[in-house]
Formats: structure tokens, sequence, C-alpha cells
């Protein structure tokens, strides 16, 4: 068992300065039973340390970015080297160019792009251009899908198959909310009737083409081409919210990934996308873009205002294009895929033995556990699942060394860095978890 004395003297200290003590909700540990999160000091590939000085096997990858795990050589070096001319000239540079090209030539659709500073400013400004573009005001979203804190898209579902929103968050106007219908993922029927009933003032389909905010799940075969199709025959554009699917599974986005599943991913393309997280290799960034006609709304050249004082800032960028660069060696997603595959097997074996009822959603190097007897197709499934299960088993991998991030429904994330050991480790671990857990009752 780990002891944690100065994480728990940091978080108290930390109440005092810093609201809940965190910098985000998603790291306070609130919905794992509380108490004090544990405070990180230092990372090293695969591995983080805290501030008592134990190791942990680091699932979370910092909810995504962290893909060639921490402190990767080349990004570190690319960062150092940025820093040493300058963090910021509030001017154009040749990075940003170079690195707008790699992007645009891994995702096709992405007629021209525009880097921002987070996936939050990403999906924020894709609604604005769809709604300069069409004239519309309304979007509709997925039941689940978090696409950032922006008022418009943290609207949550009320009750019934598809329904105008109601805030998640208090401070977002109900004249703002209701701009935003809810419908559940994976239904078509559903969008096609919010669509027959609002269609005519939906500026844009707003969806994660695979999600990674209720778990890890697949878009039914033929759900997007429906979605397109029916988002389209209403004049509506589709925003695909690709800010933890791109780079996360191949070298492109969900929506140039061949293979995964008939018909392919691949055979149809959004109107714009919004990016996030891998592709800042570890510092912040976000970015947008889309079809030329489109994203000419934007000013300098259109009418729909977007800026960003450290948008494009030469750290951010180095780190990207270094990261993109170790990503695009050959071998680098089949070994995560590979890894990944034998975390699953191990941890359904073990799950088996202990008479665990867990659901594993696997997607190439992500996965979900889902302490539930069903699979989990959409948000209504994610929601029923054992949540005490899942703070129990959290805990009790903690105390083991084995990091995930603390909430029911986010993924675990396999780095470059993850190692056969690790993954055997792991499995040991959660094999000891499920038995204190099925001893528990
Ligand atoms: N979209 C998706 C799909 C996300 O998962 C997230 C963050 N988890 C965001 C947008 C928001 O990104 P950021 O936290 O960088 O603002």
């Amino acid at each position: 068992t780990k002891n944690r004395p100065r994480s728990e003297a940091l978080y108290k200290e930390a109440l005092q300065h810093i609201v809940g003590g965190v910098n985000s909700p998603s790291r306070s540990f609130k919905a794992v039973g509380g108490g004090a999160p544990v405070f990180m000091k230092r990372g090293q590939g695969a591995y983080f340390w805290d501030e008592d000085g134990n190791r942990y096997i680091d699932y979370l990858a910092a909810y995504g970015p962290i893909i060639l795990g921490h402190g990767h050589p080349q990004v570190t070096a690319a960062i150092c080297r940025a820093a040493e001319n300058g963090t910021l000239y509030g001017t154009p540079t040749e990075l940003e160019i170079e690195f707008a090209r790699m992007i645009k030539s891994a995702i096709p659709s992405l007629d021209k792009v525009r880097f921002v500073n987070s996936g939050t400013e990403a999906v924020m400004t894709t609604i604005r251009v769809a709604r300069a573009y069409t004239g519309r005001n309304k979007i509709i979203k997925f039941a689940g899908c978090y696409h950032g804190h922006s008022d418009l898209v943290l609207v949550a579902a009320g009750s019934g198959p598809s329904t105008l929103g109601i805030p998640d968050s208090a401070g977002i106007p109900m004249s703002i909310a209701s701009e935003v219908i809810t419908v559940p993922f994976n239904n078509l029927e559903a969008l096609h009737a919010a669509l027959e009933r609002w269609g005519e003032d939906v500026a844009a389909v707003m969806v994660e083409p695979i999600v990674g905010n209720f778990g890890m799940v697949m878009p039914k075969p033929g759900f997007l081409e429906g979605l397109c199709a029916a988002a389209r025959s209403h004049g509506s554009l589709v925003i695909y919210d690709e800010v933890i699917t791109a780079f996360r599974f191949h070298y492109g986005a969900a929506q140039t990934f061949d293979g995964l599943q008939a018909p392919s991913l691949a055979a149809i393309e959004p109107d714009l996308t919004a990016l996030g997280k891998i592709i800042g290799g570890g510092l912040p960034i976000g970015a947008y873009g889309g079809r030329k006609d489109i994203m000419e709304q934007v000013a300098p050249l259109g009418p729909a205002y977007q800026a960003g004082t450290m948008a494009g800032n030469p750290a951010s960028i180095s780190a990207g294009i270094a990261c993109l660069q170790a990503l695009a060696e050959p071998g680098v997603y089949d070994r995560l895929d590979q890894l990944a595959a034998r975390l699953e097997a191990g941890l359904a074996e073990a799950a088996r033995e202990h008479g665990i009822a867990l659901t594993i959603n696997r997607i190439r190097g992500a996965l979900s556990t889902h302490f539930c007897d069903h699979p989990v197709t959409d948000y209504d499934e994610a929601q029923n699942t054992d949540g005490e299960q899942f703070a129990r088993f959290f805990r009790l991998m903690l105390e083991q060394g084995i990091c995930l991030a603390p909430s029911k429904y986010e993924a675990w994330f396999m780095t470059t860095a993850h190692t056969e050991a690790d993954i055997a480790e792991t499995i040991e671990a959660a094999g000891r978890a499920f038995s204190v857990m099925s001893a528990a009752g």
C-alpha cells in the first residue's frame, strides 16, 4: 500500500488557493469516493512518480495527449530548441506552415486549418463557423459526448429520445441551451426525428466519430454514413470532434481510418473537424479545419471572428511536429494495438476468474472498462454500470501503482513507452483487485 502524506498535505494546501485544489475538475477524486488526488512530481516514459516517491504505471496519459509517454526525448528536444529562440512572437512563423502541411496530408478533409490553444476552443469555433456559413443557429449533439466546456456544448440531454438541451452547468443561459438538441449516440432514428423537427434551423451535427468520453465506443456500422446523409439532406454541416481520436489509432484521424469496420470510417468526410490533445505533443494546442469555402468564413477572410494571442506558439507547434514525426515511424500503432490487446485479454480473464462482471471496449491502443454485464454502445448503457465497483477498482489499482483516470467513463491509453512487463504487472494487479472485490461481495 502506498503512503501519500505529501499528497495529502499538498491537497490541503492547494484547497486554500486553487478552487477545489485542482485546475480541472476531472483531476479531483470526487467521482471515486473523494479525498486527496495524487500529486505527481515527475514522469518518465510509461511511469510517473508522486510527491512521496511512489511509482505508478500511467494509463491516464494526461487524458490522451501523452501517447509517446512522459519526457519523450525528441519532443523534449524540440521544446527546448523552441524555447531557446523565444516562446512567442505574435507573428506568423514557418513552423506553422510545416505543421499545417503535416496535419493536412494526414487528414485530407482539411483544406485549411487554424491553430488554437485547446480542444474547447477548436470545437467552439467550428460551431461559430458552421453558424456563419449556414446562417442557422441550432446544433445537434449526442448524449454523453464531451466537446469541451464552452456554453453550447456543455448541455445534456433531457428525458426522451431527442430533446432540446438543458444546461449541464450553472451559468449557461437557457436561451443558449435551447439552441442545442441532444440525441442518443448510435441512434439514427432519433437523429432523423430531430432533423425532421428542427432541421431547417440546424447549422451542424457535431459528433465524436469514435467516442472517447463515455468509454471507447465505436459507431455502429452505417451510423456515420447515415448521420452525414441525414445532415446534408437538411442542409446542415457535419462536424467531427476528433480531439481524442486524431492520431490515436493510426497516423491520421477516425475519418481516415480504413479497416476498423465495414463500411470503412474513411468512406465519408466531415465538413469541419476539431483537433487537440496528441497534436500538441503534451503542450497546449487545438486546431480546427475543413472545407475551403467554409473555412473562408473565418477572419481575416470572412465575417466569423476567431483569434488567439498564444495560438500557433512555436513551443506547442514544435512539440506537435516532433510528436507526429515519432508517430509516423513504422509499426508504432500496431505495437500499441498489440499491447492493448494483451491487456484486454488479461483483464477479461482475471475478471472471469473472480466472477466480476466486466465489459471491455477496446479500439486499438485505447480501452475502457465498464463494471456491468451488458455491452456499452451509448451513454445510457455507460451510465448504467457500477460506479462503486469502479471506484473500488480504481483505488485498489492505485494502491498497487497503476494509475487510471478517476472516472468510470474514461479510457485507458496505451503509450509507446509501455512494455510487456508493464502490461503483465497491470494484469496481476487487476487480478488482486478483482479478488478483493469479489471477496467483499
Ligand atoms: N473534445 C473532446 C472529444 C474531448 O475529449 C475534449 C477533452 N477531453 C475536448 C473536446 C476539450 O479539449 P480541451 O480539454 O483541450 O479543451
